[in-house]
């Protein structure tokens, strides 16, 4: 029978290794191990598709997706440990394939999202509401609003989990008021800068819309991207500054 498979590349196995952050994405286990001075790669390019289906394997997987229809695209592969593999490839199931098949397809937006990091920027006066949301004093500025004005739950998707959709709810009552004032203050000292801020925020939600619409998947994006922009000052502001554009329809409009 012929043999599919394809030798990797070094720089594709780099990538590959880059992609799962050098751990095998199943079990955890650091994929590579130094010895005599010198690093050594202990993982395997695995299929997601198997490269030579059996077949009972073409039978079983008949009716699942596939993350790409050339079984060697970078796509279909992903660097595990060779433990990991050697359990995916023997027996293989269907659940096995639909949790490699997540999980790749999440990796894969993830970069997409990231390598839009550079072309997506924000004002650095977003890093001032994160100072102002981080000051000692800060109970005695909040006035709460009222849980009736509140409109994630118009917005709200079965894909936004009850969880998140609490605490976004919180995030509005509490601060919304203060983070509008604090908006307030910024467009007093630079005229039109909540609307230039507002339109980025409005840029980066439309651009991982196209990638992925799940609405947990890009609410936690966006708290990514505006925490990274701010060197990871402070993650729980992030989120309440997504809450904010929420309620303000810049975000799940
Ligand atoms: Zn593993």
């Amino acid at each position: 029978m012929q043999d599919n498979r394809r030798d990797f590349t070094e720089n594709e196995k780099m990538l590959l290794h880059t992609e799962v952050k050098g751990r095998c994405p199943l079990c955890g286990d650091i994929l590579t191990h130094a010895k005599n001075n010198k690093i050594n790669k202990t993982f395997e390019v695995a299929h997601i598709y198997p490269a030579n289906p059996r077949h009972d394997e073409v039978v079983l997987l008949a009716n699942e997706e596939r993350l790409s229809a050339d079984v060697n695209d970078m796509k279909n592969v992903i660097a595990v440990c060779r433990k990991c593999h050697r359990i995916f490839d023997t027996p293989r199931t269907v659940e096995e394939y639909r949790k490699w098949f997540r999980l790749k397809k999440k990796l894969i937006q993830d970069a997409e999202v990231k390598s839009a990091y550079a072309v997506f920027n924000i004002e650095h006066e977003i890093r001032f509401v994160l100072e102002r949301l981080n000051e000692q004093f800060l109970e005695s500025e909040i006035v709460p609003l009222s849980y009736n004005s509140l409109k994630v739950d118009q917005k709200a998707n079965n894909t936004l989990p009850y969880v998140i959709k609490q605490s976004i709810k919180r995030d509005v009552v509490d601060y919304f008021d203060y983070v509008r004032r604090i908006f307030i203050e910024i467009d007093k000292n630079t005229p039109y800068k909540f609307d230039t801020l507002a339109a980025q925020i409005k840029g980066f939600y439309s651009k991982c819309m196209q990638i992925n619409q799940n609405q947990e998947y890009v609410y936690n994006a966006l708290v990514d991207w505006i925490n990274e922009k701010t060197d990871s000052y402070s993650r729980k502001s992030c989120e309440i500054i997504v809450a904010y554009f929420i309620q303000d329809c810049e975000v799940f409009s």
